[in-house]
């Protein structure tokens, strides 16, 4: 169900230039340093809040708060307490639905056409681990021991989570984290990003109102090297739960094997996406170009390898660019706006780094190609959508992860050597492929080595469906039930019955 609320509104209520604080066991705190740090709006640079700027003291406090409440009234709660939470918490993220999304497109610039079709990422979600809370259960396993001796399998949480999460999707990414902490009885402590740290708390506060017990949740706002390096290495945190870059999902294990914590990633991708000659081209254009332009290329598993073959390879990248030059390309609060600004100055250096680089290297800008430079736009952080022909496999444009709207479009002959092509990567998140041959989309969909392989479509995303990475993309899983799994440990009890 969308929710279809009049837009815009200019001035948000939760982001209006005031202060926020942190939530620690329950109560909203500032930093122990009392340090602040200012957010603001990519596309125009307005100050949206300034933030506590939480370090390893509000680290060690909202851990320690985390201990506390999962060793102590929060481990008696039943599951069905635990899936009305939920419920309750998706009723308020429902009801409040419009301010949320809207504040995600205030601190990271992704368009209201976008943010507004979170609902399903959102509530959908916290429902569906709602449904899970009370489908949590160990087995009785016949053992094959002399004597009488019964063995069965308890499912235990598995304790204080430290989750750090990115800034290209703040609403869906805090929910991705706390549903299903809620759901198995574990606590978490919440690093959101600093570029975007405002949803995240604006989430706690609706989950306080939900009347989720106090240590339960905790967010604290702060930097990477700081708070985030802080949260990874804590002996007394049980699991990390990383969304993020695989640079920083390698300092994550670094820091992990302090205590051995249990880490889940989930990482950052360069994923296929092909297209063959006998494609519905009608359908393929808006999908591959949509696969990569949308939310201005910040999307892990976007098809920014765009492999076309050969016979169709000059007219289809043509009308990918044609596409890509029509965007509406604006502050993402007017409703008719398809792509924002990036997140931030550093997005558009690193961005326009990479426009370079591609140029260099001889590729051949069809669409785009730099940074918006006129009107009001100027002020905000906004790119082109960019369409590179002629681009090579060995090229970096063609290897390396630009997290911008930029498409490297690559001609492909043979399937074979096509399917060889896609999978020299160092990463596997997500991969399309555009056929009207069920044979062949059942044969490239098996050989892809990637967590979600996409045919005649892109990005589709259920709460019961497993998202995930192989490769350098990351391990674990998110959404489904193998989500809940990541958060649970599994004991098996011998009893001696003879
Ligand atoms: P990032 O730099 O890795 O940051 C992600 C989070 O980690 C942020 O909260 C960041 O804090 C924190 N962090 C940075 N250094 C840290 C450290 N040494 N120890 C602990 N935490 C640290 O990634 P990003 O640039 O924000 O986000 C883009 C990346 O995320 C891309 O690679 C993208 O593909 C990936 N991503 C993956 C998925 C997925 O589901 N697979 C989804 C979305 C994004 P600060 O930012 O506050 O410094
Ligand atoms: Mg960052």
């Amino acid at each position: 169900m969308a929710v279809t609320q009049a837009i815009p509104i200019t001035r948000h209520p939760f982001a209006n230039g005031s202060y926020k604080q942190m939530l620690i066991d329950g109560k909203w705190v500032d930093a122990a340093s009392g340090k602040r740090f200012e957010t603001r709006n990519p596309a125009t640079g307005e100050l949206l809040a300034t933030v506590a700027e939480g370090d390893k003291e509000d680290i060690d406090r909202a851990v320690a708060a985390a201990r506390r409440a999962f060793e102590g009234p929060w481990s008696k709660v039943k599951p069905f307490e635990r899936q009305n939470l939920l419920l309750k918490l998706a009723d308020l993220v429902e009801k409040n639905f419009d301010e949320l999304s809207q504040l995600d497109t205030l601190d990271m610039g992704a368009p209201v056409s976008r943010t507004r079709a979170y609902h399903l990422r959102a509530v959908g979600m916290l429902r569906y681990y709602a449904g899970q809370t009370t489908a949590i259960h160990g087995e009785t396993i016949e053992n094959s021991l002399p004597g009488e001796i019964f063995s069965y399998t308890l499912k235990e949480p598995v304790g204080v989570v430290g989750a750090i999460i990115p800034w290209n999707g703040p609403l869906t990414a805090t929910i991705w984290k706390i549903g299903p902490a809620i759901a198995t009885g574990c606590t978490v402590v919440l690093k959101p990003a600093e570029e975007a740290p405002l949803t995240s708390l604006r989430i706690a506060e609706l989950a306080m109102e939900a009347g989720v017990p106090a240590g339960v949740i905790n967010v604290v706002p702060g930097y990477g090297e700081t708070a985030g390096a802080a949260l990874s290495s804590h002996h007394d945190v049980d699991k990390v739960a990383f969304t993020g870059s695989h640079v920083t999902g390698q300092a994550i294990i670094r820091a992990s094997a302090g205590n051995l914590k249990r880490v889940s990633l989930e990482l950052g991708g360069k994923s296929p996406d092909i297209v063959f000659a006998d494609a519905d081209l009608d359908a393929a254009v808006p999908g591959a170009a949509m696969a990569v332009f949308a939310n201005s290329g910040q999307i892990c598993s976007a098809g920014t390898r765009l492999f076309v073959e050969q016979s169709i390879y000059d007219e289809f990248v043509g009308r990918v660019a044609e596409f890509g030059r029509k965007l509406q390309v604006g502050n993402g609060l007017d409703p008719n706006t398809q792509i924002g600004p990036l997140v931030s100055e550093q997005q558009l250096e690193r961005v326009t780094g990479y426009l370079d680089i591609g140029q260099k290297e001889g590729a051949k800008a069809l669409a785009g190609g730099g940074r918006v430079t006129e009107g009001a736009l100027a002020k905000g952080f906004f790119v082109q959508p960019t369409v590179f022909a002629n681009v090579q496999d060995n090229m970096r444009i063609a290897q390396e992860e630009i997290f911008g709207p930029v498409i490297s479009a690559i001609a492909f002959k043979d399937m074979d050597e096509l399917i060889k092509r896609a999978n020299a990567t160092t990463f596997g998140l997500g991969s399309g492929l555009w056929t009207r041959d069920v044979s062949k989309a059942h044969k490239v969909a098996k050989s892809l080595r990637a967590g979600s392989v996409w045919v005649n479509c892109y990005q589709a995303m259920d709460p019961a469906v497993p998202f995930g990475g192989y490769k350098m993309s990351g391990y674990g899983r998110e959404s489904g039930k193998q989500h809940v799994e990541e958060y649970l440990n599994v004991k098996a009890v011998w009893i001696k019955t003879g």
